[in-house]
């Protein structure tokens, strides 16, 4: 099995965690052992998102989507934002906020969860009035949380302790365009999806009446 980040052993590490006896779950209670909580940050690609949502649900699995509203990357006002929070639903899988400090923007399309995007130490941990900070405890510990940043575990990848149910529980953070698209790097893995975004604002401009004869 090669430890590549795609959907293939996104899809491998799934399996891992079922071989391994764990129990999907979310931020609505504390964890208990036998807790996989599958968190995504989703910082830059709704599709992206889609595409590994579509993955747990074949596999029977669920995760906890963390979804901006300030990103520079994707609007999730838009019709096709509001298509992938309904989708994700549909699938599924829990919506929750994935916010950049200092604006916490909950509302009706959100669980009342919040995960901060690229936080500093100084907030990172500091509890949020009506809302569950997931890297609070007793969602966060170091021994029980492992994250894939930049196509880097800092741990290795996961897979096998999984499979051994090595963790009491754990949240694992994964981020989706890291697997949806192909590259044997986060630079090549950031060309592929530029690739596909310029495809898909072509998309746009068409169905904005642009003229493109
Ligand atoms: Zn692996
Ligand atoms: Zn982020």
């Amino acid at each position: 099995m090669t430890c590549d980040f795609s959907l293939g052993h996104y899809r491998e590490l799934l399996h891992a965690a079922k071989q391994g006896g764990y129990r999907f779950a979310g931020f609505d209670r504390d964890p208990v052992a036998g807790d996989l909580i599958l968190r995504h940050d989703v910082d830059l690609s709704l599709d992206a998102a889609l595409a590994v949502a579509a993955v747990e649900a074949e596999e029977g699995a669920w995760s906890t989507w963390f979804l901006m509203t300030r990103s520079v990357f994707y609007n999730l006002a838009s019709s096709e934002g509001e298509r992938a929070v309904a989708r994700l639903r549909d699938l599924g899988h829990r919506v929750a906020h994935h916010a950049v400090w200092p604006n916490v923007d909950l509302d009706e399309r959100f669980d009342p969860v919040v995960a901060w995007h690229n936080p500093d130490p100084e907030y990172m941990r500091e509890p949020i009035d009506g809302a569950v900070n997931v890297m609070q405890a007793p969602f966060f510990d170091p021994d029980h949380y492992r994250s894939d940043s930049n196509q880097r575990w800092r741990h290795g990848c996961p897979h096998e302790q999984l499979a051994r149910s090595e963790f009491e529980w754990l949240q694992l953070l994964t981020h989706p365009e890291i697997w949806a698209f192909d590259g044997a790097t986060m630079r090549e893995s950031m060309e592929s999806m530029l690739d596909a975004d310029r495809a898909a604002r072509f998309e746009h401009l068409k169905h904005d009446r642009i003229d493109l004869s």
